[in-house]
């Protein structure tokens, strides 16, 4: 699904010498690197506030602590995403409301949103899946009219642009009060072991945050809070500032390879290629199509899996299906699109790497299956 060694390979000299560079400098934490990273992706993303943390699940932990969040507080969150977005929901005792999202972006739906508000309502969290932006005019005036924070899980859209309906543009996680972000080595910003951050463009909100990503220190040995201890390490902070110099070009490769599928399938009635919303640039972490019925899903999978094609089915079972969430009420909402896209999405390989003759074996293979 992703060939991060060809990518290594092309950037080795540097990135060998930055991990040297800190092993030889010895500042493993909170080091220089880390300070250069936060500022030179602020200036990347047009943020005020970067907080390196240690993964992007606890990106979304912090960012819900630091915004005051209580048990039983409810969050307005989609089904289908990565287990992350609402496993932290439920961590934290808050209440995950799940709802629905649009048959075409596969996004959070806003007028469900807009009908699961209830008197609890504290909290909206857009996931921008597969890289693609969330309706976040829409989404960001329902939260101004019902007083909900809004917490971007931007874990698979690093770099995308959104364009807002007065022509202005913003990157995605810096549009809500808190954007979370996750550089796992898979994710379109990746680093070599696990790595995360927090953007906020609210003074306060991000005092609170570092505060609460470390140990809720006020001031050294001072602690005014339970927060937790979340670090970006320094040698991930050295290898992400040379791979965020390439992400603009990283894009474009993915944008390549999607245009190369897009083709290759114009003509297949069976499948449905990912829609591009007109106000979302597509950054796409993941190429997922939708098979019509009638085909049988895992046949194709397993056909592939033959000729040495990874594909993925990204995600089988919503979160409103998982046993963790057994306990709760989810019955009452409509999950009618969540529950036909886990039975009928496939996702092909999609990296920065693919070469012209490897998507042409992918997508004859594809073909053949479908045409047999
Ligand atoms: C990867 C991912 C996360 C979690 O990131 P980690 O760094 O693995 O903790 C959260 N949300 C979404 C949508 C993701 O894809």
């Amino acid at each position: 699904m992703v060939d991060l060694k060809s990518q290594y390979e092309k950037i080795k000299p540097a990135i060998d010498k930055a991990i040297i560079g800190v092993v030889e400098s010895s500042q493993y934490i909170n080091g220089p690197e880390v300070k250069s990273f936060q500022q030179e992706m602020e200036n990347y993303l047009g943020v005020k506030h970067v907080i390196p943390c240690a993964n992007g699940t606890d990106a979304l932990q912090i960012s819900m602590m630091a915004l005051g969040l209580k048990p039983g507080d409810e969050v307005i969150t989609p089904s289908y995403t990565y287990i992350a977005t609402t496993e932290v929901i439920g961590l934290l005792r808050l209440k995950p409301v799940f709802v629905d999202c649009e048959s075409d972006t596969f996004n959070i739906s806003p007028e469900a949103i807009e009908k699961a508000i209830t008197p609890k309502t504290k909290a909206i969290v857009p996931v921008h899946l597969y890289g693609q932006s969330c309706d976040m005019d829409a989404i960001m005036k329902i939260a101004k009219k019902h007083s909900l924070f809004v917490i971007e899980d931007n874990a698979q859209a690093i770099g995308c642009d959104y364009s807002f309906a007065d022509g202005t543009t913003a990157k995605t996680g810096t549009i809500g009060d808190v954007g979370c972000t996750s550089f796992f080595p898979s994710k379109n910003l990746g680093c070599y072991g696990d790595g995360g951050a927090i953007c906020t463009n609210n003074d306060d909100l991000a005092n609170q945050i570092r505060m609460v990503a470390n140990h809720g220190q006020s001031k050294r040995y001072y602690h005014d809070l339970v927060g937790c201890n979340s670090r970006l390490d320094s040698i991930q902070a050295a290898i992400l500032r040379i791979k965020l110099r390439e992400l603009d070009r990283y894009i474009e490769n993915r944008n390549n390879a999607a245009a190369f599928y897009d083709d290759a399938f114009a003509d297949i009635p069976e499948l449905t290629v990912p829609y591009r919303s007109a106000q979302s640039k597509h950054v796409f972490h993941q190429y997922t199509l939708q098979l019509a019925d009638g085909i049988n899903r895992d046949d194709l999978v397993e056909y592939l899996g033959k000729k040495d094609i990874p594909a993925m089915i990204y995600y089988p079972v919503p979160a409103h299906k998982q046993k963790m969430f057994d306990h709760l009420d989810v019955t009452c909402a409509d999950m009618s699109i969540t529950d036909w896209l886990t039975t009928r999405v496939f996702s092909l390989p999609m990296h920065t790497e693919l070469t012209n003759q490897q998507l042409k074996y992918i997508t004859e293979s594809v073909k053949e299956f479908i045409r047999k």
